[in-house]
This record gives structure tokens, sequence and C-alpha cells, in this order.
């Protein structure tokens, strides 16, 4: 499971619209569910298809405060690691075999770079409205230790009391967004070396 944080206003459905612009065509069918605070969207190729094994995916986006929260499941795989199973064993008995499988080798490659292709969108649909992973303007604000007075983020010292501010910064993980403290070396939601 990975989670991203977006931070800005950014509206769940619009994510969920553009992640069914992208894939709900083809090899793939999506289906959405929940309410515009809490959406969930399935990802996962047609049952019927021609070629490749079967995988589903889901996306759960969440509004949380100032932001929005996705999270993908685990893939399921149902017949995609037998469908490549029988690819790589069909090959060593006779290699001329992949010829008839190409379209299924295709589809099943593009299946595992699934999840990967989902952030691809997620990430494009931040762009487009103007937030992304760094803090929004609200949250890029440190609030004094000693006065409580909001001050304008990497201020040095607080503009009331002149308390330095240095260790009280806020800042994201540069990978997936989450809020982390100073003093943290790895990201606590996807463990990124920060
Ligand atoms: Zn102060
Ligand atoms: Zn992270």
């Amino acid at each position: 499971m990975t989670t991203r944080i977006y931070h800005g206003d950014l509206d769940p459905r619009l994510i969920a619209r553009n992640l069914m612009a992208s894939f709900d065509r083809g090899n793939y069918i999506v289906q959405q569910i929940g309410n515009e605070q809490d959406l969930a969207v399935q990802i996962a190729t047609r049952p019927h298809q021609r070629s490749g094994g079967r995988t589903a995916m889901t996306a759960t986006i969440s509004k949380v405060a100032d932001g929005i929260s996705i999270t993908l499941g685990q893939q399921n795989w149902f017949g995609l690691a037998a469908s490549l199973g029988y690819t790589a064993i069909g090959a060593v008995r006779n290699p001329l075999s992949l010829l008839n499988r190409l379209d299924d080798i295709a589809q099943d490659v593009e299946s595992i770079m699934l999840e990967d292709k989902i952030w691809e969108v997620v990430d494009q649909t931040a762009r487009q409205f103007g937030t992304g992973q760094a803090l929004s303007e609200r949250l890029s604000r440190t609030i004094c230790p000693f006065c409580n007075t909001a001050n304008p983020i990497a201020s040095a010292r607080c503009l009331a009391c002149g308390a330095p501010l240095g260790d009280v910064q806020p800042m994201t993980c540069p990978t997936c967004g989450f809020v982390v403290d100073k003093k943290e070396v790895i990201c606590p939601n996807c463990k990124t070396r920060l």
C-alpha cells in the first residue's frame, strides 16, 4: 500500500474523473464508489479480455485537512502470474511459441506498470490544479512555540517575540507529500530517506 498527500484545494472527484478518462477503455474497466469526501476507484482488466492475465487495483481518495490523500491498495493479480509463467514455460519448450503470445505479454507487462501509470495520472491532475506535494499556504505557516504567533515559512525568527524558529519549520517528504518533522531522517509514510 502506498499513500501520497497532495496539499492544496483539490476535489477528490477530479482525480476520480481523470482516472476514469485515462483507464476506462481498451482492456480496463473502471468503477467508482463512495461520495465526494471519500472515493474509491477500482481499475481492473476486463473479465473476458482476449489477452493476458487479470489484475485489479483500487485507489482510495479522501479529503484531508488542507488537501487530499490517495492510497493505492495492494494490486490483485488473479491469473497474471500464471499467465506470465505459462509464457515463460512455453518459451523454454519452444521459443517460437512466444510469437503466438505477444498480445498476452504486452498486456501483462502493461498490467505490471499499472501502479506507476495510476500515479502518473494523479500527479498530472494535481499539477493541473496547481496543487502538489509541497506545503500549501496555510500549512506553510510556522506557529511560534513561545508566543503562538503565525510566522511565514522559513522565518529564522518569530516576528513577534524574536524567538528562533529553525527547529519548528514544517516540511514535506519530497516523494509522498507527508508532513514530516525536521528531525526525522526517514519518512514515516513511505520510508524515503529525507
Ligand atoms: Zn514568538
Ligand atoms: Zn514519504
